[in-house]
């Protein structure tokens, strides 16, 4: 990809940026989410190198293995899904999963693909 200018100050802007830095005018690029322009900015584009993970599958698993970090295992985050498995016996884990499994079966795909560093299936 090519460097764009901003159309209203001719300010160099990243491709990957949504508005100039300089003066917050939309830039339209060539972004290939269709996000209309006026959506509030600061939206990183999905990475296409990060790992297609279904957010659904990820949900399911916390909620029914989440005391085991079975969902930390499927999104990748190995550190985390072994902390999982060492404070199985005090249920928390549990816990967290199902609140977490709830929270990922509740988000929209964009929401879920940032936050886990993700590309959604
Ligand atoms: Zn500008």
């Amino acid at each position: 990809m090519t460097g764009n200018f901003c159309s209203h100050c001719g300010n160099a802007v990243s491709p990957m940026a949504a508005a100039c830095p300089q003066c917050g005018h939309p830039v339209a690029t060539q972004q290939a989410t269709g996000q209309p322009i006026g959506q509030p900015i600061g939206q990183p584009l999905a990475n296409p190198y990060a790992p297609a993970k279904s957010r659904v599958t990820a949900g399911v698993l916390g909620i029914v293995l989440g005391g085991l970090g079975i969902h930390k295992f499927y999104l990748g985050k190995t550190g985390l899904g072994v902390a999982y498995v060492l404070f199985f016996w005090t249920y928390i884990p549990a816990i967290i999963g199902l609140v977490e499994g709830i929270i990922y079966l509740t988000q929209n795909d964009q929401d879920f693909a940032t936050k886990q560093g993700v590309r959604v299936v």
